[in-house]
């Protein structure tokens, strides 16, 4: 027997001894504003018939592996004609992993910075070239000069662009992403996992570019307990990604679940237009506050700016106080000083808010 510590840096590649686990802070007694969630559940009477649907689940059965019926509710939710494909996934997490396993070993893999975490953390685990190209740092858009030289640098083989981008809110210009999308010679994932609060896609660009890519989820929606997120576009792309997807990756109960939830989309309709109804309650308090400057969001997030090297004291002031967010300002960069708060019911912002002034009063 050797020694574990031998053991396992003669097992693991190095890039994954290098990494450190994604690490979710416990909510327990908490108002939780941290993971853009959707605050609202279901009344009694749709529970009730959602549970109905689910008395039919067999779960001594393996899940239909094709997720049939679902994707055919998918398909029809985002008026998807059949020339294009769509690939469901174990939450959008697991599609873009397993885009980047499909990868050559020497792949570039090119967003930008700041941009959503687990791009660059499923990249480095599997040890392709990461490449964070800077935002703007005025307006958070796309730094087009810098991507285009990115692009011609490192020849990605993919590019995911956030829209909205996460954790800036912001949507990037649309003609700056058809630039890069005619200027790539790799695929481009538009992921629009905020696309319920947005009001804009590039599902409509589709049919023109063949390197296109459009990403969803249900999880910012109000459904991120199921884990299910899907990816639509060209159909010979899809189904080299279906060779390496685990047959049975959406579980019988999400396949149910979600299908009957995606049928009943008014009521998420109405919990989405509650939050960006409340999204402007927040911009507009948290833009009154001496010393924080908030950025406009088109997500159900929103970032802002606290004084210098106050951001960390004033997050755990909050927390003390029963209300969590999210801290980014050890990222540093453009999210100095940064920290994002989750839209959520009105009595709840009103919380967080209380908190941070009584965070920023001098003592
Ligand atoms: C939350 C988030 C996801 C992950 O979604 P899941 O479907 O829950 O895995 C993907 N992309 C962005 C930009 C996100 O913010």
């Amino acid at each position: 027997m050797t020694n574990t510590n031998n053991l396992i840096t003669s097992i693991f590649r190095k890039e994954v001894l290098a990494m450190s686990a994604y690490k979710v802070v416990d909510a327990q007694g908490l108002i939780k504003l941290d993971a853009m969630e959707n605050p609202y559940s279901w009344p009694e009477d749709i529970k009730n018939e959602w549970l109905d649907a689910l008395k039919d689940c067999q779960l001594n059965r393996y899940p239909d592996p094709e997720a049939r019926h679902l994707t055919q509710t998918i398909k029809h939710l985002n008026q998807l004609s059949d020339q294009f494909g769509v690939l469901l996934g174990n939450g959008s997490d697991e599609i873009i992993q397993l885009l980047l396993m499909a990868l050559p070993e020497t792949a570039s893999v090119l967003a930008p910075a700041p941009g959503f975490v687990m791009y660059k953390q499923l990249s480095d685990g599997l040890g392709l070239n990461y490449q964070g190209i800077p935002l703007l740092a005025d307006t958070f858009d796309l730094d087009l000069p810098a991507m285009l030289a990115a692009i011609e640098q490192h020849q990605p083989s993919v590019i995911f662009l956030a829209y909205p981008n996460n954790p800036t809110g912001n949507l990037f210009s649309e003609t700056s992403i058809l630039e890069i999308v005619k200027t790539a010679k790799g695929l481009v994932v538009i992921d629009e996992a905020y696309a319920p609060f947005a009001h804009a896609s590039f599902i409509n660009a589709l049919e023109q570019n063949n390197n296109l890519l459009v990403m969803r989820t249900v999880s910012k929606l109000g459904l991120a307990g199921l884990r299910l997120g899907y990816i639509i576009g060209n159909p010979a792309i899809i189904e080299q990604l279906n060779k390496i997807r685990l047959p049975y990756n959406i579980n019988s109960l999400t396949q149910i679940s979600a299908d009957f939830a995606l049928s009943n989309k008014m009521l998420f309709d109405q919990q989405t237009q509650k939050i960006c109804a409340e999204r402007a309650v927040v911009l507009s308090r948290l833009n009154e506050l001496d010393g924080i400057t908030a950025y406009p969001s088109a997500a159900n997030f929103i970032l802002f700016r606290t004084p210098e090297n106050k951001a960390t004291e004033i997050f755990l002031s909050i927390k003390r106080q029963g209300v969590l967010i999210k801290d980014l300002s050890a990222q540093g960069g453009l999210l100095s000083d940064c920290l994002r708060v989750t839209i959520g019911k009105p009595e709840e912002n009103m919380a967080f808010l209380a908190a941070l002034r009584k965070s920023l009063a001098p003592h």
